[in-house]
């Protein structure tokens, strides 16, 4: 992937987000965002918590699952903001980890019936994947 430079403008997008996301985007730029993105699906898709607690009492909690998958908006608002070209990077770079999730998401007994909402524009934030409690 080609770099994307974390300009002012980029961090303005952010005006209203934490300083720690602020530092950790200045830090491990767009890279960092799609790692981040990754390990959290990835242990929803193992119920893992890297903080070794039992899943579902720390990182599979609902409150805490939607705190971490605001890394998916942020990439989300670089999609929507960037150039054309560095946006289609971005997604071809998430893609693969969008249809895990997504997967995990229809997977979910207690979302059937419900599948319209994975066509909505910010479709992680209306559902719950597999294993995370409310
Ligand atoms: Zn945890």
């Amino acid at each position: 992937m080609d770099n994307i430079p974390i300009s002012s403008e980029i961090l303005n997008l952010f005006s209203t987000w934490a300083d720690h996301f602020k530092n950790k985007l200045t830090e491990t730029g767009v890279p960092g965002l799609i790692q981040k993105y990754k390990d959290i699906v990835d242990n929803v898709n193992n119920q893992k918590c890297p903080h070794g607690n039992d899943y579902q009492n720390c990182c599979g909690i609902s409150y805490e699952y939607y705190n971490d998958i605001s890394v998916r908006t942020a990439l989300q608002i670089l999609i929507d903001n960037l150039s054309d070209k560095e946006s289609n990077q971005i997604i071809q770079e998430i893609n693969s980890i969008d249809l895990i999730h997504k997967k995990l998401i229809i997977d979910n007994p207690v979302n059937y019936g419900k599948e319209y909402h994975l066509k909505k524009h910010k479709w992680w934030e209306n559902l719950l994947p597999m294993g995370v409690v409310e």
